[in-house]
C-alpha cells in the first residue's frame, strides 16, 4: 500500500487508445489511481484521463516515449510525485507493421525493437528500483508468436524477447512479492490490428478462433485486471494466451 496516498497506483503504457485505454479504464474502475501513458497522442490521453477523473477515480496523462530511458525515469518520478509509488506496471505500448523479413528496412527493425523490447526493458528496470513490494507487472506478448505467419518475423521476435524478460524477471524479483506475467492476445479490434487490412482479411482473422469473433479491448482489460488483482496472487512468470482458443 502507498503510505502517502490512498489508492494503489498503476502505470499503463500506451494507454491513449486501443487495449491500453481499456486497461486504464478498467483498473481505475477497480480502484487504482492510473497513469495514462502515451508518446504522441496527447489529446486522446488527456481526454481519457479527464473521463476517468469524471468517474471519481484518480488519473493523470503522462507523455513518455517508452523507448527512451530518460522519458521512462521521468514518468516514474511524475507518478511518485502526483500519485505515489507504483504498485502495478502494465507494459502495453507496442507497434506492429507486417512486412516480409527480406523487405524490412533497418529503420522499421530498429523502431519495432526500440518500442516493443527496449520500451519494456526500460520500464522493467525502472520498476525494479522503484516499485512497491507486493506489486504486479503485466507485459504484452502476442498470439502471433504461436502462429508463425509470414510478415510477422520481426514483430514476433520482439514478443519472444518480452516473454523471455517475463520468465527471468519473475525469478529476479524473488523476495519482493512482485509477480511478473504476460498476456498474449489474439486479434483485437484496435487500430494496430485493423490498419492496412482489407475487410476480407479482417473477416478471415475473425473466423480463426473457435469463438468466431475478433477480440475487443475489454476482453484483454479483464485479463490484465485479473493478473493485476488479488485473485492472481499465485500466478507468476506465466504467459496467458487470451485469444478465443485460436492457438
Ligand atoms: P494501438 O491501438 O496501436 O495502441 C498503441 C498504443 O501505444 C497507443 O496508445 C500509442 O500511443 C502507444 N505507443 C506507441 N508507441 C509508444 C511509445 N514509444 N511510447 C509510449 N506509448 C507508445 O495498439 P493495441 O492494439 O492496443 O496494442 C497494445 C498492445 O497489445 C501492443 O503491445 C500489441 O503488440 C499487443 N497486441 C495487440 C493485438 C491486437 O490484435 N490488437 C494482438 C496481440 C498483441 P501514441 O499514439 O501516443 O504513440
Amino acid at each position: 500500500m502507498n503510505t502517502l496516498h490512498n489508492a494503489r497506483v498503476a502505470i499503463v503504457t500506451g494507454a491513449s487508445r486501443g487495449i491500453g485505454a481499456a486497461v486504464a479504464q478498467r483498473l481505475a474502475k477497480d480502484g487504482f489511481a492510473v497513469v495514462v501513458n502515451y508518446a504522441s497522442s496527447s489529446s486522446e490521453a488527456d481526454a481519457l484521463a479527464a473521463g476517468i477523473k469524471a468517474t471519481g477515480a484518480q488519473a493523470i496523462a503522462v507523455k513518455a516515449d517508452v523507448s527512451k530511458t530518460g522519458d521512462v525515469r521521468r514518468m516514474f518520478e511524475i507518478t511518485e510525485q502526483q500519485l505515489g509509488k507504483v504498485d502495478v506496471l502494465v507494459n502495453n505500448a507496442g507497434v506492429l507493421k507486417t512486412v516480409p523479413l527480406a523487405d524490412t528496412s533497418d529503420a522499421l527493425y530498429d523502431q519495432t525493437f526500440d518500442i516493443n523490447v527496449r520500451g519494456t526493458f526500460n520500464t522493467l528496470r525502472e520498476a525494479a528500483a522503484r516499485m512497491n513490494d507486493g506489486g504486479r507487472i503485466v507485459n504484452f506478448s502476442s498470439t502471433t508468436l504461436a502462429l508463425n505467419m509470414p510478415g510477422y518475423a520481426v514483430y514476433n521476435a520482439t514478443k519472444a524477447a518480452v516473454e523471455a524478460f517475463t520468465h527471468v524477471f519473475a525469478k529476479e524479483l524473488r523476495g519482493r512479492n512482485i509477480t511478473v506475467n504476460a498476456v498474449a492476445p489474439g486479434p483485437i479490434a484496435t487500430s494496430l490490428f485493423l490498419e492496412g487490412k482489407s475487410e476480407e482479411q479482417i473477416q478471415t482473422f475473425a473466423k480463426m478462433p473457435p469463438l468466431q469473433r475478433l477480440g475487443q479491448p475489454d476482453d484483454i482489460a479483464s485479463v490484465v485486471a485479473f493478473l493485476a488483482g488479488a485473485d492472481a496472487a499465485w500466478v507468476n512468470g506465466q504467459i496467458l494466451r487470451a485469444n478465443g482458443g485460436l492457438a
